[in-house]
């Protein structure tokens, strides 16, 4: 079998470092044919000359002129608000890996789609913002949407041969993050440097104050009801501090099948490329004897408001969720630049959530208002 022929998109992020390492590790597998970032012209210009793309794209102009006298001949650059697009559109690809932070990466998801590509979809807040979009786009056009999230990536493979409708439940395991155990009057005085310490896993800044707030959870139960076709009632979260149960699901029989491994990304990387192949890596295997034990509890769903949060706009639908997670994207970015404390953030989502009038069914065009809405109200 050919190598799979892949568009990373966010090739210079935590998510697109562990996916050029499986490609390295997996030569026969998984062929990098084109790269995109945002502005780390450097990182990108070294990833072009390691893998020999013959495309990439930086969405910033001027870090694309600073590449463009760094590319060797013959790599055509895209750059500006489409250069995604053109990217995808002049690229030759068997999938994409979209791995962008935030909403950046849904047009060039749907372009993607439109083209036939497959997607293997890290980014969750283009699930969560247009699920119905992307997934419809993807079933219309026959195109496989791979999770890479860890915690989709592990119901997927428990799904694989049971009927749909012998769903139960799913569990969608959460590490608790940081402040797992701080008491509910600590959480004002959270710092920056307390938040962005992540207890199991090494992500980007954005997803890693999610898993403070719990928000990443919130998003996940979104991305899980679009991705799997379940009522957000079916979907609920357990707190697992180890990070080496990555989810369950619970079928008719009250029977529990999980997915176990290390907590490290190239897991559900390989198998998104490689499904519905298991191929050998060299990543750690478990070791049950020192793993000693395997803690759950129930999430604290009073002092971390974001699931419930996230479970009433994943319930409501319509343009809610795209509006908790804009929200959202400003609200962490604000407390990043020391402008909001931590509760700050799901104070902020819940004003705009509250203040949103709810488009059921909406359009793209509606959606991407609703966005943009949500922005503007966050900010204020
Ligand atoms: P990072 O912050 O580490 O990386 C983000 C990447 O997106 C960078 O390559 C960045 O480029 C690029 N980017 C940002 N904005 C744009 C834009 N407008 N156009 C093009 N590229 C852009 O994030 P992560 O890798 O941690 O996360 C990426 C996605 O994967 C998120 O949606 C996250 O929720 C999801 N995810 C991440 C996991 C993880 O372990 N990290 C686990 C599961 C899901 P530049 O360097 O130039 O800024």
């Amino acid at each position: 079998m050919p190598a799979k022929r892949v568009i990373l998109l966010g090739s210079t992020g935590s998510i697109g470092t562990s996916a050029l390492k499986v490609a390295r590790d997996l030569p026969e597998r998984m062929q990098i044919v084109g790269l995109a970032a945002n502005s780390s012209a450097d990182v990108l210009v070294q990833q072009a000359l390691e893998t020999g793309v013959k495309h990439v794209a930086l969405t910033d102009p001027a870090a694309a002129a600073k590449a463009k006298v760094q590319l060797p001949d013959g790599v055509a650059l895209h750059t500006g608000t489409h250069g995604l697009i053109d990217l995808i559109n002049e690229c030759e690809a068997d999938m994409v890996l979209v791995a962008i932070v935030g909403t950046a990466g849904l047009a060039p998801a749907l372009a993607a789609i439109e083209r036939g590509m497959h997607l293997a979809v890290a980014s969750k807040e283009i699930l969560v913002m247009a699920g119905e979009a992307v997934t419809e786009a993807a079933k219309r056009k026959n195109v496989n949407l791979l999770p890479v999230d860890s915690e989709h990536n592990a119901i997927f493979q428990c799904l694989e041969g049971h009927r749909h409708s012998e769903i139960r439940r799913i569990l969608l395991t959460a590490s608790g993050g940081p402040f797992r155990q701080l008491p509910a009057d600590q959480l004002p005085a959270v710092t920056v440097a307390q938040a962005l310490k992540h207890p199991t896993w090494t992500m980007g800044r954005k997803i890693t104050i999610d898993s403070a707030t719990l928000f990443n959870k919130g998003l996940e139960m979104i991305e899980a009801k679009w991705l799997f076709d379940v009522p957000m009632d079916k979907i609920e979260v357990v707190v697992h501090p180890q990070s080496i149960v990555h989810s369950m699901v619970e079928f008719a029989d009250n029977s529990v099948i999980a997915q176990l491994s290390h907590s490290d990304m190239c897991f559900p990387i390989q198998y998104a490329v490689t499904w519905p192949d298991r191929v050998s890596n060299n990543l750690k295997p478990l070791d049950f004897a020192k793993l000693a034990a395997l803690h759950f509890e129930a999430p604290r769903v009073d002092d971390f408001p974001a699931l419930n949060l996230a479970r009433h706009a994943g319930t409501i639908g319509g343009t809610l969720p795209a509006v908790l997670n804009a929200a959202n994207e400003v609200a962490v970015e604000a407390f990043l630049n020391g402008k909001l404390t931590f509760p700050g953030i799901w104070h902020t989502v819940e004003r705009v959530m509250t203040a949103h009038h709810v488009i059921s069914h909406p359009t793209l065009e509606a959606l991407i208002e609703a966005d943009s809405w949500a922005r503007r109200e966050a900010s204020i």
